[in-house]
């Protein structure tokens, strides 16, 4: 039996190895190859040493293994409407010795570099991390707070549309302090929690909204803050970075992330554990569209998944979240979750972020799914770029 595992990141690549060594003969069938919609991982690409597909190119007899949380009922509901009858989550597969077994070969055959992954230890740490206990009633996977739209680059393709902002602005720090009392009061656990910008360690109430955060610390899995490298943070952030247990993932940018090295050596000397991104691989991601399209057309082809809360807001991507702070659609309420409105419920929450139609802002989106080709890696742009902004 020929089997597929979708998508071709960092879970896909743990799926693959624990099936590997569950050697010949395996009931889960030979991974012959990997799933993902992202157009430009699959033209010609290969992940794992095996290649990549469009599930569209593929024999819909194969089986296929959805190694993904979050966009787990997206990629079934889609598979299924293209015809495929043998789909099956990592129920089963994966349990954490085994899974902890791939990620240690994973580190030894440097899969991470090669393909430019984020730590698959957190991955697999986050998304294992309720396994075997009674499943709470909404974790969510994934979850970036955002401090700040101001960054200390400006990069041509970044997926925040930093590129964009005039004039940017910081989040309060009394709306986001509510922002993350009203998440958890409906959100029970979440796997990977980012606080990210722009750039966060331009946010001047830093250290206080990371102490803010961690009240809720038991209640998350892993929780990183992403930075590029640019500023060395106050040492009350450094405090609160250690109280909390944060994992700080600097994206290594070359000679633009110039302080990385003092930013790697003072965190290690505070013992705040520290990842660095380097050898990015970059696609085109969404964007502005010059044309309004038919949102669900878009949204099907869509690999983003990045939920954010900004100002007072759930939004499920950071087109949405950015684009709407940037007036680039119209405004319409379908596009976000008011965290303050009394209506707000766990229900409303999880049939939001496990959608499976689209948002009325993937009409004015590209979705991320538009070239077969990589691109530079933070190329700067000196001033912001126009678009089309809806008033
Ligand atoms: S460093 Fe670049 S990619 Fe990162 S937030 Fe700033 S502009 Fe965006
Ligand atoms: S707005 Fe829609 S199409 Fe654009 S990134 Fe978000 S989910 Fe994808």
């Amino acid at each position: 039996m020929n089997t597929f595992i979708m998508p071709a990141d960092g879970l896909g690549a743990v799926t693959y190895y624990v099936i590997k060594n569950m050697g010949q003969n395996c009931i889960f069938g030979t991974v012959v190859g990997f799933l993902d919609n992202i157009k430009g991982k699959t033209k010609g690409a290969e992940f794992c040493s095996l290649p990549i597909e469009v599930p569209e190119n593929v024999d819909k007899n194969a089986k296929v293994i959805i190694a993904s949380g979050r966009q787990e009922k997206r990629f079934m509901q889609q598979l299924k409407e293209l015809g495929f009858t043998n789909v099956v989550n990592t129920d089963g597969i994966m349990t954490p010795d085994n899974a902890f077994k791939a990620v240690s070969q994973i580190q030894a055959d440097k899969i991470e570099q090669k393909y430019g992954l984020p730590s698959v230890e957190n991955q697999v740490r986050g998304f294992l991390v309720d396994f075997g206990s009674e499943k709470t009633s909404l974790t969510v996977e994934y979850i970036n707070f955002i401090v700040t739209q101001r960054c200390t680059l400006k990069c041509r393709d970044c997926c925040a549309l930093m590129q964009y902002f005039s004039n940017p602005a910081d989040s309060d720090i009394e709306t986001i302090n509510n922002s993350v009392d009203s998440f958890f009061s409906h959100v029970d656990f979440v796997r990977t929690l980012y606080i990210v910008g722009g750039e966060p360690f331009i946010f001047k109430d830093l250290a206080s909204f990371i102490l803010k955060i961690s009240e809720y610390r038991t209640r998350i899995g892993c929780f990183m803050l992403a930075t590029n490298g640019t500023i060395i943070p106050k040492d009350d952030v450094i405090s609160a970075l250690h109280k909390a247990d944060v994992t700080v993932v600097i994206s290594d940018y070359g000679t633009l992330s110039k302080k990385k090295d003092v930013l790697i050596e003072l965190l290690s000397s505070a013992g705040v554990k520290c990842e660095t991104l380097l050898n990015q691989k970059w696609y085109p991601m969404q964007s502005f569209s010059d044309k309004i399209s038919e949102p669900e057309e878009i949204f099907r082809e869509c690999g983003i998944a990045c939920t954010q809360v900004m100002n007072g807001k759930l939004y499920y991507c950071d087109f949405a979240g950015f684009g709407d702070a940037l007036r680039g659609f119209p405004y319409d309420p379908e596009n976000s979750v008011d965290l303050f409105s009394s209506g707000t419920s766990k229900e409303k929450i999880k049939a939001y972020i496990e959608r499976s139609s689209a948002l009325p802002a993937c009409g004015y989106c590209t979705g991320a799914r538009v070239t077969t080709q990589a691109i530079p890696v933070a190329e700067q742009v000196s001033s912001p770029l126009s678009y089309k902004r809806y008033e």
